[in-house]
């Protein structure tokens, strides 16, 4: 098999997935001409900025977010984009699939809890029709202050309870424009958080931002850390923080395109995927936004594979620390990883010299 085909065949876990910037061109052309059919005049230049440009500087991503945002602004096309979404990464053979996104306000349109039971409802659904199992993390943006992570918290505290919703609902993820407010100011939310069983997802050191990433680190309170790009002293973070990284054996959900597309990282040699697989550090491999910096995961596998010369195995150790970095109970891990395994066994061998 070439490597890309193999990529695609892989078994494979998603952990770093944003809602709104996972949608396909598919979806948004959908969402567009819905809103056109509505007599929405802004939908012709929204079409024309998706299909048109390509360029993707942090100015941009804003823009294009913005865009993304006003066209899922009812809960109609919240249902769809979930379920869209969920099938294009079963489609891609993901089996494990942890979808974030920002529990939204819009006056008149939709409350957080009436987005996230939307949200949480076309999941259920979206399982009935495929092979994969997704958990859902409610994201705190730091754009928005401490006061809407509270309420993002409460929310997510009402879904403990929940018959169904309860087991699908499996953490918090901290995210958000990297240069807006403080992260040390959303520990006393990060603390109860994690007082209430939730794991934690923290986007960290995805710009240059020693002291910031460092109170966080030592709060003991992250789980997973999200990019990581500015961590170890060579790329401009520091000893002190590559030692607390390695002492607390976090996970780095590393998303290769965003990062090289974004700029934050000079070219695909120096990727930091590079320096952790070297200290044999867990590390997943992620899409961030599917959409946005159009790729897949399975693309991202293929992308990194070939930067790195990564041999089969080592394709294959990358889809299991998926499995064991995710937010799933001790059991649940066991049964996905023993699904994983068994095809990354029937895949043994079918790799082409690269
Ligand atoms: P949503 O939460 O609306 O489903 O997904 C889009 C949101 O995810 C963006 O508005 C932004 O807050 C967050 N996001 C998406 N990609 C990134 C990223 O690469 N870095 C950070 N910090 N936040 C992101």
């Amino acid at each position: 098999m070439e490597l890309l085909d193999y990529c695609r065949s892989l078994p494979k876990v998603e952990l770093h997935a944003h809602l709104n910037g996972s949608l396909s061109d598919a979806t948004v052309l959908k969402l567009l001409s819905a809103k056109k059919q509505q007599g929405d005049d802004f939908s012709a230049s929204a079409e024309h900025t998706h299909t048109h440009t390509h360029t993707h500087t942090h100015t941009h991503t804003l823009r294009m977010f913005r865009i993304l945002h006003s066209i899922t602004d009812n809960l109609d096309a919240v249902r769809t984009i979930t379920q869209d979404v969920i099938q294009e990464f079963a489609s891609d053979n993901v089996k494990y699939l942890e979808l974030r996104t920002t529990p939204k306000n819009i006056p008149n349109k939709m409350t957080k809890k009436e987005y996230m039971d939307t949200v949480l409802e076309a999941a259920v659904e979206a399982m009935k029709k495929s092979n994969i199992r997704v958990c859902l993390l409610l994201s705190i943006d730091r754009a928005r202050g401490v006061e809407d992570a509270w309420s993002t918290l409460q929310l997510a505290k009402e879904y403990l309870t929940h018959d169904v919703f309860g087991s699908l609902v499996c953490g918090l993820d901290v995210s958000g424009n990297p240069h807006s407010g403080d992260l040390k100011d959303y520990l006393p939310v990060l603390q109860e958080a994690q007082k209430c069983g939730f794991k934690l997802a923290v986007h960290l050191a995805e710009v240059s931002s020693n002291t910031e990433t460092l109170a966080v680190l030592n709060s003991g309170l992250v789980d997973r850390i999200g990019h990581g790009t500015f961590i170890h002293s060579d790329t401009g973070g520091s000893e002190e923080l590559h030692t607390v990284v390695r002492k607390q054996n976090l996970p780095l959900e590393l998303c290769f395109s965003s990062n090289i597309k974004l700029g934050t990282v000079k070219n695909a040699s120096h990727h930091h995927l590079g320096f952790w697989k070297k200290e044999n550090h867990p590390v997943v491999i992620c899409t961030d936004d599917k959409g946005v910096f159009a790729t897949s995961l399975s693309e991202e596998f293929f992308l990194c594979a070939q930067t790195f010369h990564l041999t089969e195995g080592e394709l294959h150790s990358l889809c299991l620390s998926g499995v064991d970095a995710a937010f799933l109970s001790q059991v649940e891990k066991q049964r996905l990883r023993q699904e994983v395994q068994k095809e990354l066994d029937s895949l043994k061998g079918k790799l082409a010299c690269q």
